[in-house]
């Protein structure tokens, strides 16, 4: 599960390897396992992730 910081809670899942992806204050969402970086919108406020 990763949360957004408006408090959207949700299990996004990478596109290229299917692993759980982890967010990274910094960064944003990014998965561990290939080091792909993810932009998206979140579906709970609309503003980027
Ligand atoms: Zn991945
Ligand atoms: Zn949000």
């Amino acid at each position: 599960m990763v949360r957004h910081e408006c408090g959207f809670e949700a299990p996004i899942h990478c596109k290229r390897c299917g692993r759980p992806l982890e967010n990274n204050e910094r960064t944003g969402l990014y998965c561990p396992h290939c080091g792909r970086r993810v932009s998206m919108l979140c579906p709970g406020c609309g503003r980027l992730w």
